[in-house]
């Protein structure tokens, strides 16, 4: 490690000791981190914020306090648990995961990244991540935060996404052997509070005089990024049937694939072509005079935007999928795009006759 990079890992070290977040998944200076908590915090951090995930993370540990209480779980309990985190694929590969780990490796976590990443759910980051921070190994976790600061630190031109293995190396380049773990946290604080997207503050930076953007008058440029293409819209009709008590109907989607294993109320496939009224009829999973709600449920995806449309009737209790009452909905494990599903419907159903012709979006 050259003399230069030595001193910035020195300079962010010093930092860290004297600036570091506390956070309830951190070990505090001179505490051993506990694996499932790093995991754990890792799992629920991706696409969240830490002020949204730490009611969840004291939550899950008060629950299911160690991997084998997380495995032993009904998988509903930590779907429901999990419910407003969002991604719940997340939530699912978890619980698979726990699980792996109490069969496979006695529940202790595995310490090597390449055996990390063949649990379901541990990516790259994750695994170099809980190598570095719970087990002290040398191994350096990227993910848009970091990948910032080396842009800015290193004045990376290339844009984003072309630029992520270069940024990657230098991060790596970067990594001490001695305190990988605090090194990858010091990134992350480094990332989240001062060289922030947008504005960096530049002037309370411990790098502020070995970063080449600062030096160039570059910094709130980079990273640089490709222009950006617009997410597809797709379109989908969902049925809502109300059986003869008032209840309605969902069913559980596939395991795989895009809310997977989730709670839903049917819908026909979603398509980038709109949907008319009497093809979605012909997808309905039941015989119903079919009666159009005002307005449609808009959702994003990390892929694509949803917009649906919902048609209401009645139908026969069936054999086929779940009659739950209206009133008991928030017991289910309904993933948020069907909560906004069932607070559309609901709304537009209790809407004088007068007032559900203005269309609503979400
Ligand atoms: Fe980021 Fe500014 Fe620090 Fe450079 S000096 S790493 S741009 S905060």
């Amino acid at each position: 490690m050259s003399a230069v990079r030595l001193s910035t890992a020195r300079h962010l070290l010093g930092w860290y000791d004297r600036s570091r977040r506390r956070l309830p998944w951190r070990a505090l200076p001179g505490e051993r981190a506990d694996p499932y908590r790093v995991w754990l915090s890792e799992i629920m951090l991706q696409q969240t914020t830490v002020a949204a995930v730490e009611p969840y993370f004291r939550e899950f540990l008060t629950r299911w306090p160690r991997i084998a209480d997380l495995a032993a779980a009904d998988l509903d309990a930590v779907l429901h648990a999990w419910q407003g985190l969002g991604y719940y694929a997340r939530a699912r590969n978890l619980h698979r995961a726990a699980r792996a780990v109490v069969a496979e490796h006695g529940g202790k976590l595995p310490e090597s990244e390449p055996r990390l990443r063949q649990l379901p759910g541990i990516g790259a980051y994750t695994a170099a991540a809980i190598a570095a921070i719970a087990f002290g190994r040398k191994a350096t976790p990227v993910d848009g935060n970091i990948e910032r600061v080396m842009a800015r630190l290193f004045a990376v031109l290339t844009p984003l996404p072309r630029a992520k293995p270069e940024l990657k190396r230098l991060a790596e380049g970067l990594t001490p052997a001695r305190r990988a773990g605090d090194f990858a946290q010091a990134m992350m604080d480094l990332g989240a509070t001062v060289c922030t997207v947008g504005r960096p503050k530049c002037a309370i930076c411990p790098l502020r005089d070995e970063c080449a953007a600062r030096a160039q008058g570059i910094a709130e440029e980079l990273p640089a990024r490709e222009p950006g293409r617009r997410r597809p819209l797709k379109h989908g009709v969902v049925f809502w049937i109300e059986g003869a008590d008032g209840a309605v109907l969902l069913r559980r989607r596939p395991d795989k694939g895009l809310l997977g294993g989730m709670m839903e109320f049917p819908s026909t496939p979603w398509r980038e072509n709109r949907w008319s009224e009497a093809e979605a009829r012909r997808e309905a999973p039941a015989h119903s005079q079919w009666r159009s709600l005002p307005g449609v449920v808009r959702h994003g995806f990390t892929h694509f935007e949803l917009e649906l449309r919902l048609l209401r009737g009645k139908a026969r209790a069936s054999g086929e999928g779940r009659w739950c009452q209206v009133d008991r909905l928030s017991e289910l494990a309904l993933p948020s795009l069907m909560k906004k599903v069932a607070k559309h419907a609901l709304a537009q159903i209790a809407a004088p006759a007068g007032k559900k012709d203005s269309p609503q979006r979400h």
